[in-house]
């Protein structure tokens, strides 16, 4: 779970990091007012779970109070990426002499927590790591021993602070790494943390991603939840218990178990055809769980086939069968279904299936190949 920008430095604060506090809004008189309160030259900035909202026209300084609700209504409404911009944040502007990068990540290859630093900051990090490499720092932290001094001074000495500046980098750093310890996060970044024209240390934007499977431990942050800016039916999904995830292609999966969803979306793919999404109904699929599933799958429009692979262990197939066929009958929108369903009962499966006109398949393989064939001939 993304958490909004101005969340994240909520959240850095509380650690100590040098955050200038600010005020969101959401019309342009409220940025006007909050400009006044804050006084002086502020920045106005589109809060979206979007990265590079600067390049977009979502990040905007503004001189005066009248120039911040001026810069507020060109921002708000905008379009960053496909997210509607409905927030804006007004914070006091900073005057930057030079810009860094500073972010903690999950390694998961390296199985660690890893410092990621750059003098090159302000830019995507992404962009650097492809053309110049060099300019990036990664430090792995040790899992048991965490963050040592030694490490934060290596850091400190790689960015080339002035001296001046090491100890508030080092509450700056220290904050980072506590935040992304106790709120169990994947990620907590500030880009760019800067040095101002008059040499303070400054987090000019963050972003917090929190581990979702971490999630239940964190009632508090889990509240923060922006449901406006979740694909609505990864909303839908998780309300109705099942494990969603949207992409790209036209084979809406429904699958029984992560693994075997996994596997199913490789055999869509070695078929020659693109996996619409990731869906395991879990375990003990009922009718009404098979219904959300197809809902779910079906409202989006790229979905030209379905293909249902079920493993019955537990699970009756006949069962499983019955309630596909009765929430076919619900659905608003007919597209070709293509069932494997093995296991217990499987053989009871197949005849309910075949008698609802359902393709049926003995194995994955075919299965796979027929939904690629159904979804290609329905264009
Ligand atoms: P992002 O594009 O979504 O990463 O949004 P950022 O908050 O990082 O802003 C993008 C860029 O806008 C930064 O790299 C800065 O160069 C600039 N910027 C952001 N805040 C300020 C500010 O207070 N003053 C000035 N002068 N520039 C700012
Ligand atoms: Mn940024």
């Amino acid at each position: 779970m993304k958490l909004q920008e101005y969340r994240s430095k909520e959240i850095l604060a509380r650690y100590g990091a040098p955050v200038a506090p600010g005020e969101t809004a959401t019309t342009p008189d409220e940025a006007r007012a909050a400009a006044e309160r804050i006084g002086g030259p502020v920045v106005v900035k589109a809060q979206v779970l979007v990265g590079g909202r600067g390049k977009a026209g979502g990040v905007k300084l503004a001189a005066t109070p009248d120039e911040a609700a001026a810069r507020a209504a060109e921002i708000i409404g905008l379009d960053i990426k496909g997210v509607t911009v409905r927030t804006v944040l007004v914070a006091p502007a900073a005057r930057i002499a030079k810009e860094y990068y500073l972010g903690l990540v999950l390694d998961r290859g390296g199985r660690t927590v890893t410092v990621i630093a750059s003098a090159e900051g302000g830019v995507e990090i992404e962009e650097t790591a492809r053309t110049n490499p060099d300019a990036i720092l990664r430090l792995p932290l040790d899992p048991l021993i965490g963050l040592q001094d030694h490490q934060v001074r290596r850091v400190a000495f790689f960015l080339g602070l002035p001296p001046e500046l090491r100890k508030p980098f080092a509450t700056t750093l220290r904050g980072l790494d506590r935040a992304f310890m106790e709120s169990d996060a994947d990620l907590a970044e500030i880009n760019p943390l800067v040095v101002t024209e008059d040499g303070q240390l400054e987090a000019l934007d963050a972003k917090i991603v929190l581990d979702d499977s971490a999630l239940f431990r964190h009632p508090d942050l889990e509240a923060l939840r922006d449901l406006g800016e979740e694909e609505p039916s990864e909303i839908a999904a998780r309300e109705a218990g099942i494990n969603f995830i949207k992409l790209d292609g036209s084979i809406g999966c429904m699958v029984n178990g992560a693994g075997l969803a996994m596997t199913t979306m490789d055999l869509v793919k070695l078929a020659g055809g693109e996996p619409a999404n990731f869906l395991d109904i879990g375990g003990g699929a009922k009718a009404d769980r098979v219904a959300a599933a197809f809902r779910i799958i079906l409202d989006d429009p790229n979905v030209r086939a379905i293909l249902i692979n079920i493993f019955g262990g537990i699970t009756r197939g006949d069962e499983v069968a019955r309630g596909i066929v009765e929430a076919r009958e619900t659905l608003g929108r007919q597209v070709p279904m293509v069932a494997r369903i093995v296991g217990t009962n499987a053989a009871e499966a197949a005849l309910i299936l075949r008698a609802a006109n359902l393709i049926t398949a003995d194995s994955l393989d075919d299965a796979a190949r027929r939904a690629v064939a159904a979804a290609a001939a329905t264009t």
